[in-house]
């Protein structure tokens, strides 16, 4: 049997992240007290020391902030992927995540590339937001 990636495990502080993807939405933590959005969740706003916590609807839109190739299979369930792209989003609203790019190659990425946001199931209790070249930006 093919080796498989480990999946996240969600943890108390980002459940509601996860379950908000199984849903096929993608919701960032909002302090209730200052309204400052802040990703990977975590309990306590680092503006105004809050933990008073909401959950908003992200747009799903954003751009390629950053990116790394990666050449080498760090773990056997990368043997068929490399090279593949780590890269980091940055959404509209302003915060940033850790993804993939789905249907792009490294060779393709740049820098400020519009994307929107992929709903990938990976189990019944995780599904990934991976990122998808915008539709108006795709090239031919
Ligand atoms: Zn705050």
């Amino acid at each position: 049997m093919m080796a498989e990636l480990p999946l996240p495990v969600p943890s108390p502080d980002n459940q509601q992240f996860w379950d908000a993807l199984t849903e096929g939405e993608l919701r960032i933590q909002r302090c209730a007290a200052c309204n400052t959005l802040r990703h990977p969740p975590r309990p306590m706003c680092p503006q105004c020391r809050s933990f008073d916590v909401e959950w908003v609807r992200m747009s799903g839109r954003g751009t390629v902030f950053s990116y790394i190739v990666t050449h080498q299979p760090i773990h056997p369930a990368l043997v068929d992927r490399v090279p593949f792209a780590t890269v980091i989003v940055e959404l509209e609203e302003g915060p940033r995540l850790t993804t993939n790019l789905v249907d792009v190659s490294p060779a393709e990425i740049t820098i400020g590339m519009p994307v929107e946001v992929v709903f990938q199931r990976a189990s019944d209790e995780i599904t990934l937001p991976l990122f998808r070249r915008s539709a108006g930006a795709r090239v031919g």
